[in-house]
């Protein structure tokens, strides 16, 4: 006997007819002899509804009644899931977070889960009952609501797998699983039938719009296989596993990419220890987070740094570093907001040289000029002027050959 939790997000939960569809697909697992646990999203749009609402009487709604508010969306789809499944003549039984008890810090909007009781979930299931979760919310030692951060679904049913020590988490979502990169950017992207959890974070700007990348590191830390599906089309998938030593692997997995971020450079710098702090210090102590780090190498006694924020921080690390420019003594600050990162992602890459240079090679071919480049051990990015965005993408997926199955 094995045990299946499934995620269903906000579309695949978004009017009747969809939580019938839903009811059937987990009735079939159950009759295959399957345990399952369901957790459910809000409808679709009623989390943002709610947001509106608050927003309609209170410019900054405290967080402790925003998360009493927003726990109701998905206390409805528990509740309209379980009455179906029963209509439908399966046992059913229905828990917000705070009855199952799944702990979190106080911190609201943004918790985080720190234990789950499976107590009452582990009789159910002896009865031979399905589960029925809410997403996205718990409540703290003190009793209070708490909720998860937005797409706090994904990790409630991570973390309910992981709790259970589940055989695998399925999520049902409205895409049929994750890319080799964005399809609207390369109409030739291929789904992948299996990615690691390194390289699925490593994706994080592309995954986040699948999965939250949260429920990732919970996977990843609790070792539980991750499923991303459709609820709409039929289809295996994208497996998100811990590396297979016995599959073969693909050179890369995928090429992720985001707009997001902005360049900033402070020239002639003098180069002696404590700078590099001096310079980051008062970046970091206004929770700016930066990205890419450059040091050039030291010429006449000065050097060039640069690095990378999100943004939405560019005015605001500009302002700060020009007031450091001035207390180093610095040359000249200039900044960029027009720059795109482009990053190729594969575990294979530790046992294969001649990935960067290859990666190199595709860009100069199109004349596509890197600013910036930084590495892991997994993941190879550059920085580029966003206008060669798209076309860098589409010469790296073509470059890889990353539209043919490695398996076919
Ligand atoms: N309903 C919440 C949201 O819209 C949580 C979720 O769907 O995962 O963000
Ligand atoms: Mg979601």
């Amino acid at each position: 006997m094995s045990l299946i939790v499934q995620k269903y997000g906000g579309t695949s939960v978004g009017s009747v007819d969809r939580i019938r569809e839903v009811a059937k697909k987990v009735i079939e697992y159950r009759q295959q002899g399957h345990d399952m646990v369901i957790v459910v999203s809000a409808m679709s749009g009623e989390t943002n509804r709610l947001i509106d609402l608050a927003k309609q009487l209170n410019d900054h709604p405290r967080g402790r009644e925003l998360d009493v508010l927003l726990s109701t969306g998905e206390q409805v789809t528990i509740a309209l899931l379980s009455m179906t499944l029963q209509q439908m003549g399966m046992p059913a039984v229905s828990y917000t977070g705070s009855q199952v008890r799944i702990l979190t810090d106080n911190t609201h909007n943004k918790a985080r889960i720190m234990e789950i009781d499976d107590g009452k979930i582990g009789d159910d299931l002896k009865q031979g009952k399905v589960v029925v979760v809410a997403g996205f919310q718990g409540c703290d030692d003190n009793g209070n609501i708490t909720t998860l951060g937005r797409g706090g679904s994904d990790t409630t049913a991570v973390a309910l797998a992981a709790a259970l020590k589940a055989d695998e988490c399925q999520i049902y979502t409205d895409v049929d699983g994750v890319y080799t990169t964005d399809p609207r950017v390369v109409p030739e992207a291929r789904r992948l039938d299996h990615i690691t959890f390194e390289e699925m974070l490593e994706m994080a700007s592309l995954g986040a719009k699948v999965l939250q990348i949260r429920s990732v590191e919970f996977a990843s830390k609790y070792n539980v296989p991750l499923r991303v599906l459709s609820s709409f089309t039929e289809g295996g998938g994208t497996l998100i596993a811990a590396e297979d030593p016995s599959m073969e692997q693909a050179l890369i997995s995928g090429i992720a990419f985001n707009r997001d971020e902005a360049k900033l450079t402070i020239l002639g710098v003098p180069d002696h220890p404590g700078v590099a702090s001096k310079i980051l210090g008062p970046i970091a102590a206004e929770n700016i987070e930066v990205d890419m780090i450059i040091q050039n190498t030291g010429y006449d006694a000065t050097t060039d740094f640069t690095f990378t924020v999100h943004r939405n921080d560019f005015k605001s690390a500009l302002t700060i570093l020009q007031k450091t420019a001035e207390a180093l003594g610095a040359r000249e600050v200039t900044g960029d907001e027009h720059i795109a990162k482009i990053s190729v992602v594969g575990v294979g890459m530790r046992s294969h040289a001649g990935i960067a240079s290859s990666m190199f090679d595709a860009l100069a071919n199109e004349n596509i000029n890197i600013e910036m480049i930084s590495t892991s051990e997994i993941k190879i990015s550059v920085v580029v002027d966003e206008k060669y965005l798209e076309l860098g993408v589409r010469s790296l997926h073509k470059a890889f050959e990353l539209e043919q199955d490695p398996a076919a």
